[in-house]
């Protein structure tokens, strides 16, 4: 897909959540189908012949896209979300942000040893959310082809967090 025509559908939000973050939102990419449909039929056509099973997709926006995904591959989906949501039996990783700390959840009966899995997320910034991904799929005994994401904020460095773990992709770095 044209990368370029991709970031004029980025919207660059300053000050949101709060002062000094520049929030980049993917909803004009949804409101698209053309881009939109462009957007995923990247990703497929990366992943096509990677024998991925899983899809696993970080709350909230790595479910619309890795969803689709998993759809496109004719593989499962699996959520990983914010603490108290899902419903059956969980196990928890608590990771760091800039201030403070969150937690996520994935279904202890989500992934089994041996299964091959894309982790996927809008956007990479620290690291530090996929990274906790990371650490509940491999909890899990699943193995993790590849990150992927839609936007890397290279300055950022998120990409070295993940390094001993596997490979990045994403489609486009600020
Ligand atoms: P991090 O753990 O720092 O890599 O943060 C990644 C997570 O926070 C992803 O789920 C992103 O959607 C969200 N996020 C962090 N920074 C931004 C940003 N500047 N714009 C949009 N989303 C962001």
């Amino acid at each position: 897909m044209n990368l370029q025509n991709l970031k004029k559908h980025i919207r660059n939000v300053p000050d949101f959540p709060e002062p000094g973050i520049q929030f980049k939102d993917i909803t004009p990419i949804l409101q698209n189908a053309e881009v939109f449909q462009d957007l995923m039929q990247t990703f497929y056509e990366h992943y096509k012949n990677a024998h991925i099973d899983y899809v696993v997709g970080i709350e909230a926006r790595g479910f619309i896209f890795g969803a689709v995904l998993a759809s496109m591959l004719k593989c499962g989906f699996i959520p990983i979300r914010k603490p108290g949501k899902l419903p059956a039996e969980t196990i928890a990783q608590e990771y760091e942000l800039e201030y403070g700390n969150n937690k996520l959840e994935i279904h202890k009966d989500a992934l089994k040893k041996g299964d091959r899995v894309v982790i996927f997320d809008d956007l990479i910034a620290i690291g530090g959310t996929s990274r906790a991904a990371a650490d509940l799929v491999r909890k899990l005994g699943a193995e993790i082809v590849e990150f992927a994401f839609i936007i890397e904020l290279s300055e950022l460095k998120g990409r070295e967090k993940l390094k001993d773990i596997a490979e990045v992709y994403s489609l486009v770095q600020y």
